[in-house]
């Protein structure tokens, strides 16, 4: 038995299965590649000390296709959950796309950081990409003219939200796991924290996650035409 009413804590956490319907492009299908690239040339700090003009080119195109983008009939369906939960909801993503944000979701970490934003890895001075000239092969800080990254969370680096995060997974009554593979962690070891802590665990993806075991509820297929009827189902007054 699913109920959520609106004083049940629920906590959520999105991977970019959730954005394939908006036309971003997981990377899981495309046999580990990115965009066909190697996620440890674009995703990497040694990729991006290797190579830093072809990770620039790559996220300014990942920011390109993400202002393009549309959120889709799932993200939507997690806006008006929040909306109707308030301060009961939370959102953990692993997505850097902004279409939690273009949906309407506020209470969100992005724990793998945002397309939109850049930092100095000089003076470590936080940007909007807007701000910044992106027509340089090689964006510099305004303030001190070091090298500008994407802030993006690459392999090997720690997660942004983490200690917010384990404070949500005790709490949570219900934790909802959308569109991941289960596969990057720490997001991937989460299910198994809520569940240990008493929490009941749902999923919803195309394939089967790799962290099955841990989870209560399995629902196979596509978010945007699962998850709005399962929450219109779940949730009652
Ligand atoms: P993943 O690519 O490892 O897995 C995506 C999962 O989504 C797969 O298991 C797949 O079966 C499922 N899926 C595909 N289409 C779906 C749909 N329509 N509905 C429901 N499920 C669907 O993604 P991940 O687990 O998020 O890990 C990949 C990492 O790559 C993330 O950490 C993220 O930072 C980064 N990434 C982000 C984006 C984005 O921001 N949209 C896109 C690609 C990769
Ligand atoms: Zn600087």
């Amino acid at each position: 038995m699913i109920s959520i009413r609106p004083h049940t804590n629920v906590l959520v956490l999105t991977g970019a299965g959730i954005s394939a319907e908006s036309g971003i492009r997981t990377f899981r299908d495309s046999g580990g590649l990115w965009e066909n690239h190697r996620v440890e040339d674009v995703a990497s700090p040694l990729g991006f000390r290797r190579d830093p003009r072809l990770v620039w080119s790559f996220y300014k195109k990942r920011w390109e296709d993400a202002q393009l983008a549309t959120p889709n009939t799932a993200h939507l369906a997690l806006a008006e959950l929040e909306q109707k939960l308030g301060n009961n909801f939370n959102l953990i993503t692993q997505n850097v796309d902004g279409l939690h944000y273009k949906a309407g979701n506020r209470r969100v970490w992005e724990m793998h950081g945002s397309l939109n934003h850049c930092y100095c890895t000089n003076c470590e001075a936080g940007y909007s990409l807007r701000e910044i000239n992106l027509s340089e092969d090689l964006p510099g800080c305004p303030a001190c003219k070091g090298l500008l990254r994407p802030d993006i969370v690459w392999f090997g680096e720690v997660p942004y939200f983490l200690p917010e995060i384990e404070e949500a997974l005790k709490v949570c009554e219900i934790f909802l796991v959308v569109g991941t593979s289960g596969a990057v962690y720490p997001a991937a070891g989460f299910v198994m924290s809520a569940k240990l802590m008493g929490a009941q665990t749902l999923a919803i993806n195309l394939d089967k996650p790799d962290n099955l075991g841990f989870i209560d509820h399995f629902f196979q297929g596509k978010s945007g035409e699962v998850l709005p009827k399962l929450l219109a189902e779940w949730y009652q007054n």
